[in-house]
């Protein structure tokens, strides 16, 4: 028994969820970051700092999709979800 509510959440049977797709068509993502400069005056210790926002580069076409723009596309209720809608 977990405490941890969003591990309990996801044990689902992963047929019955939705597939994320790309523009192009695909659906095999490879995990890649796009790090963002965080200016001294923002940053918790007072120096420049840079953040990573990971993201998800399409292994067909290239193209990559930030988490936000797929939590946008998840909320969609289509039974694919495609990425890219939108901007
Ligand atoms: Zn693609």
């Amino acid at each position: 028994m977990s405490d941890n509510p969003i591990q309990a959440n996801i044990n689902v049977d992963a047929n019955s969820l939705k597939t994320i797709t790309c523009t192009c068509g695909a659906f095999i993502f490879e995990s890649v970051a796009i790090y963002k400069a965080v200016p001294s005056i923002y940053s918790p210790t007072g120096k420049p700092t840079a953040i990573a926002m990971p993201c998800l580069r399409c292994i067909k076409c290239g193209e990559v999709h930030s988490m936000e723009n797929v939590m946008k596309s998840i909320k969609d209720d289509s039974p694919i979800i495609g990425l890219g809608k939108g901007n």
